[in-house]
């Protein structure tokens, strides 16, 4: 892309609404605006963002075995009432009544949606296991929406599913889910511990919350500071082994690391005292085993190997892919700006031409442009007449991991300067080199 003809509105002024660092870099950078309270416009730079982060999410479920639908976001309260929930969620459900003053609602989540669908088509244990999810839209009209994308009334989230037959084989799809999780957020840039969370009303201890640490988190987190070293990785599963998704549960989730819900001060204090950490952190994921409680009330039944109707074992999982660009921004800015991690980077890599109009100048750059179009990858060329200074404080803003400077100087020389946007460091390099150099890294993505 040329940022002659982009669409990329951003902002000299800090805007005063914004209180922490990732709302207002979204907005400088022109990646969302407001539309409402809590709810956002997503322009074009914020678009890619999000539709990396989904990329990721869709690859890793594919990977388990997962399979993708989308649902509507407008609900019948009718399903609702089947459940229960219709009065049990209060006023974070948005109500809407249509011309014939049937009730509907913005669905703020999809259970019963999903077992409707599953009711409807699924009848034989021979069907199991299965596990749809979405990334679709949510609204819970939340009585704070703040932090831009990180509490909004509006967001994008993942959502799964999984349909068993046995609590053995729904822990499964748990630790399946687990495991993906762990991948995917790991893809992004980020780490994020798996801690023991709150079963809530439905209760239970099957379920965990993934928690990036950052300052700025909402929750408060308790935690054996071992976890912090732990990662994922590159290696390979078996989505079908039980015993291996099992272990890797094991692996992360056995250290003591918890949210303020459900912390356990004796417990916390039997970890050695220097291992003793706490912190905040930003809720970017939870997953869910709740048994039979929607397949009961709404009737999702399979016929076992006897002939007998049994309800299903179900879990629910979600990740917050809108409060992942917040998250990830907040675990990775500077004073001048968003660093975006290789995985989820809007552009690839940034072209800088010192002096736009000079034929030397303009014709390297047009090169480095078409090498990295021809690469498979997607740069993003500064060709404004706009001083030097200018330019740089835009690609500080918006983050990109590499920048590429071209100047009639350098070039005399040979070379361009390749900047890492992470450590601030440049190198002088042939313009072939650069271009080698930065589709080496991206290859490892
Ligand atoms: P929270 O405790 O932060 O209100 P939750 O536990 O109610 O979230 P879940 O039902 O677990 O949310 O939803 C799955 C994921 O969706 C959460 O882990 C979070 O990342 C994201 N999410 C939830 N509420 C919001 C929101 N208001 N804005 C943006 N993302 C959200
Ligand atoms: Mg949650």
């Amino acid at each position: 892309m040329r940022l002659s003809r982009y669409f990329m509105p951003v902002l000299k002024e800090t805007p005063a609404e914004a209180q922490i660092a990732s709302h207002r870099y979204m907005l400088r950078a022109g990646m969302i605006k407001q539309s409402a309270a809590g709810i956002y416009n997503w322009l074009p730079l914020g678009l890619k963002v999000l539709r990396k982060i989904e990329q990721i999410v869709h690859e890793e479920q594919a990977k388990a075995g997962h399979i993708p639908i989308l649902m509507s976001t407008v609900q019948s309260a009718d399903l609702w009432r089947e459940s229960g929930r219709y009065d049990a969620f209060g006023e974070e459900m948005l109500r809407i009544s249509d011309r014939h003053g049937r009730d509907m609602l913005y669905g703020p989540t999809n259970e019963e949606a999903v077992t409707d669908i599953f009711r409807a088509h699924v009848n034989s244990y021979k069907d199991l296991p299965l596990t749809l999810y979405q990334i679709q839209w949510k609204f819970r009209d939340e009585i704070r929406p703040r932090f831009g994308v990180m509490r909004g009334r509006e967001f994008l989230m993942k959502d799964g599913y999984n349909f068993d037959l046995t609590k053995e084989d729904a822990l499964h799809a748990y630790n399946r889910h687990l495991v993906t999780y762990l991948r995917s957020y790991e893809r992004m840039g980020l780490k994020a511990i798996p801690m023991r969370a709150d079963g809530g009303a439905i209760g239970g201890d099957y379920t965990h919350e993934f928690l990036v640490l950052a300052q700025t988190g909402e929750s408060e987190v308790f935690y054996d500071s071992q976890v912090t070293d732990l990662t994922f990785g590159d290696r390979k599963i078996d989505f079908d082994s039980v015993e291996e998704c099992e272990a890797v549960l094991q692996e992360f989730t056995s250290r003591y690391a918890r949210t303020d819900e459900t912390h356990d001060e004796a417990l916390f204090n039997e970890i050695p005292e220097e291992r003793r950490a706490t912190a905040r952190g930003i809720e970017v994921g939870q997953i869910f085993y709740f048994g039979t409680k929607y397949s009961e009330s709404m009737g999702a039944t399979v016929v076992d190997a006897d002939q007998k109707q049994v309800p299903v074992h179900m879990g629910s999982h979600g990740i917050g892919v809108s409060r992942l660009l917040g998250a990830i921004i907040e675990s990775s800015h500077d004073d001048k700006g968003i660093i975006w991690p290789e995985g989820v980077t809007p552009f690839h890599v940034g072209i800088v031409n010192l002096k736009q109009g000079d034929d030397a100048a303009d014709a390297a750059c047009e090169d480095l442009y078409k090498a990295f179009v021809k690469a498979g990858l997607d740069p993003l060329y500064d060709d404004r007449k706009e001083r030097a200074g200018g330019k740089f404080a835009t690609m500080d803003l918006i983050g990109l991991p590499w920048r590429i400077t071209v100047g009639p100087r350098g070039l005399k020389n040979g070379v361009v300067e390749l900047t890492s946007r992470k450590t601030g460091e440049s190198e002088e390099l042939s313009p072939e080199a650069a271009i080698a150099k930065v589709v080496e890294i991206y290859a490892a993505h």
